[in-house]
């Protein structure tokens, strides 16, 4: 399977202040335990939407094996909001 494009979240350098959410028009990002986080690989499309939004430069683009999966977001939302 080839490999396509997904953030990667650095860590140390996330500072938690959450510039980057709504950013994300697929919901694929939350903070939690201070730092932004990838809800499930699959909800990020790797475009990047987020990446200039963020003031720490701690979101970078990478590589996965894991498909993009939209409607396993849907999914998600539509559980999570009920
Ligand atoms: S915008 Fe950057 S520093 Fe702020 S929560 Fe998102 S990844 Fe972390």
């Amino acid at each position: 399977m080839a490999k396509r494009s997904i953030i990667k979240i650095n860590e140390e350098k996330c500072n938690g202040c959450g510039l980057c959410i709504p950013n994300c028009k697929e919901g694929a990002l939350q903070i939690i335990g201070g730092k932004a986080r990838l809800v499930s690989d699959v909800f990020c499309d790797g475009l990047g939407a987020c990446l200039g939004h963020c003031p720490e430069g701690a979101i970078a683009i990478g590589k996965t094996r894991q498909k993009c999966n939209k409607s396993a977001f849907r999914s998600f939302e539509g559980a999570r909001r009920a």
